[in-house]
């Protein structure tokens, strides 16, 4: 499709656009967004000042029914929310690494495989010989709670929970 209501689509940063001067949702030089103008067209004035969300992330698709309408910021966290983090696998035998896409992972300790999710929940191949306090303290001073988690093969939670158990 190279036409949107009958009008040539050009891009402007990306995103399908239309020269339409007096539409309520025209920018500077009087173009409209296609998206944002064919979700006007099912919600009206509610998009004003709203944002418009590609389900998919392809730009070009401004069919309705991959357009979602939200507020700022909602729509910032959902996009913060799509860059991966990269961790190493949450078992301790384990160097693979994963992709964390979705915020949730983010607090929790990510296995690369449910493989490895049944040995990191099982706790039977997770317990460690911990090392000293005082190594423990000086290893989150160099690396902080997770990467001494991670060399240690537990959780930031559990370091965290090492050193209150041991506090005199
Ligand atoms: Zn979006
Ligand atoms: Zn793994």
């Amino acid at each position: 499709m190279n036409t949107y209501k009958g009008r040539p689509i050009q891009h402007q940063n990306g995103y399908p656009v239309v020269s339409w001067a007096n539409h309520p949702l025209s920018m500077r030089g009087g173009r409209v967004y296609v998206h944002r103008a064919v979700t006007y067209e099912h919600y009206g004035d509610t998009v004003i000042g709203m944002h418009v969300h590609h389900t998919d992330h392809d730009k070009d698709n401004f069919d309705i029914s991959n357009l979602e309408l939200l507020s700022p910021s909602k729509h910032s966290s959902i996009h913060k929310a799509a860059v991966p983090i990269l961790r190493i696998c949450a078992y301790s035998e384990c160097t693979n690494v994963v992709a964390i896409t979705t915020k949730r992972q983010r607090h929790r300790n990510a296995c690369c495989s449910s493989d490895c999710g049944e040995k990191y929940t099982s706790g039977t191949l997770t317990r460690i010989n911990w090392p000293t306090r005082q190594t423990v303290i000086d290893m989150v001073r160099k690396f902080g709670y997770v990467g001494t988690g991670r060399r240690l093969g537990v959780s930031d939670n559990g370091v965290r929970k090492f050193l209150k158990r041991t506090a005199g």
